[in-house]
């Protein structure tokens, strides 16, 4: 029996892996999750140390594909996906930063994004099915998932992107693919993108074309997301040690995945969960008291603009809680067990970029925003509570030459650009244009259809 996902409103009933893939949402607005998960054995987990990524990602992801992937199909896409370095790097004591950046886009989204392409891919062609996926893009998705898509047979992929918010290097990544890839500059905010984006899901104009989307609401993209965890344990810690980890964290994706590789038997002692001006979850935490932020607030980590994070409502079904859609609690979680597991601090823009200048001055690392967030709230947990000489690893999410004008603006010099970046800002660039209004968009989404 393929392991089942179930939505965290509880109003439909569970699905396998596939399904959950597929369909994104689950009918009743809630987000699938497996109702328990598969556990490895201390001796499995021990057994990472001595294998390389994509063997250490097959195994924990098979445990959720047996039953509907064949194995050695799955060991072929984790060979082919992660193909980069994941750099650790020791700052002091066994304190590290492990970078996720050196994907194709320089992101950590790339790890989940070129996984879950390759699984959509493979469904849909079983199924004789086509997909458009349409997202929109504050910079980072829009290039792992146009990066991911490209070239994979029966996947259009269309992203929306705000003009004037995104810099040129984020731009190219985007912008230089061509082939089943569209990408569309709208003048307007990030808002207005997402908003448009929104309306097309519920247009019933455009029911009848086969319309997904790739966000963190899929549990295809969480999962892949806990084989980073997996890794860096197997490279840091001694068999059984507990180790801590430090996310920057939006919409709480990539956090989740630290959560699911706890729960799939790794021992963590702390997920430090640290957030922008967006404080709504560090405020939770420490009060019982959940108020989302409407409307997002803008902060240097822009990635990290979220006011009410999109998987919050699987956080909380993990500790016994119901929250839905809207962010409204039905059950509250069980706080005190939340508090042992989690500590989250909320690190503004002057605090950040002090950061990003203290870590360079003392280390000669180079952090940019969204990592500089993660080092920061470690620092904060660490005046509550001692490491006691365990190993602790901070996410560096993003490389800092996708933002060399605010790293240069901060230290005074611009990042080095990784080769994977340099290609692509060198390739010329392909673009259509639309004004933030709903009527051209629903247009341009037919007339790519046609
Ligand atoms: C998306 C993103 C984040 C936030 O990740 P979530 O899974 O949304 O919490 C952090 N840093 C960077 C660079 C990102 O692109």
């Amino acid at each position: 029996m393929p392991l089942l996902f179930h939505s965290t409103n509880r109003q439909s009933p569970g699905v396998d892996l596939r399904e959950a893939f597929l369909r994104g949402q689950a009918p009743d607005r809630g987000l699938y999750f497996p109702e328990t998960f598969p556990v490895l054995a201390p001796e499995e987990i021990a057994a990472f140390a001595d294998l390389p990524y994509a063997e250490i990602a097959f195994r924990v992801l098979s445990r959720y594909t047996d039953g509907i992937l064949p194995a050695e199909v799955l060991s072929g896409f984790c060979r082919e996906a992660y193909d980069f370095d994941i750099p650790l790097e020791t700052v002091y004591d066994r304190v590290v930063v492990m970078r996720l950046d050196q994907g194709p886009t320089a992101s950590f989204k790339d790890f989940a994004a070129r996984m879950m392409a390759r699984l959509m891919g493979r469904f849909l062609h079983e199924d004789g099915r086509q997909l458009t996926i349409l997202t929109a893009t504050s910079g980072d998705t829009g290039a792992a998932v146009a990066h991911a898509f490209h070239n994979i047979p029966g996947i259009r992929v269309i992203v929306l992107f705000p003009l004037a918010e995104v810099s040129l290097s984020q731009r190219k990544l985007m912008t230089t693919l061509s082939g089943n890839v569209r990408t569309v500059a709208v003048d307007g905010k990030f808002d207005d993108c997402q908003a448009m984006v929104k309306q097309a899901f519920a247009d019933p104009a455009l029911s009848a074309l086969p319309l997904s989307s790739a966000n963190s609401i899929n549990i295809g993209r969480l999962l892949p997301q806990s084989v980073y965890y997996f890794y860096a344990a197997s490279r840091l810690a001694r068999p059984g040690e507990p180790i801590v980890f430090s996310v920057p964290s939006g919409n709480f994706g990539d956090m989740m995945g630290a959560m699911v590789a706890k729960r799939m038997g790794l021992p963590v002692r702390k997920i430090v969960t640290s957030v922008n001006d967006n404080d709504a979850f560090p405020k939770f935490l420490a009060t019982g008291h959940y108020e989302k932020i409407v409307p997002s607030r803008n902060s240097v980590s822009n990635a990290m603009n979220v006011g009410h994070p999109s998987n919050l409502a699987r956080l909380v079904a993990l500790y016994g809680g119901r929250m839905d859609e809207t962010g409204r609690i039905h059950q509250m979680p069980d706080l005190a067990a939340m508090r042992r597991d989690l500590f989250s601090s909320s690190v503004s823009d002057d605090r950040t970029r002090d950061t990003i200048r203290e870590v360079w001055n003392r280390y000669q690392l180079l952090l940019e925003c969204h990592g500089a967030v993660g080092w920061r709230g470690f620092q904060d947990w660490q005046a509550t509570e001692p490491l006691d000489g365990l190993p602790a690893v901070i996410l560096e999410t993003a490389n800092p030459a996708k933002f060399p004008e605010e790293i240069e603006q901060t230290i005074g010099f611009a990042p080095d650009v990784p080769p994977a970046m340099t290609a692509a800002l060198q390739l010329p660039e392909n673009f259509d244009r639309l004004g933030a209004d709903y009527e051209s968009f629903r247009q341009y989404v037919i007339q790519a259809h046609a």
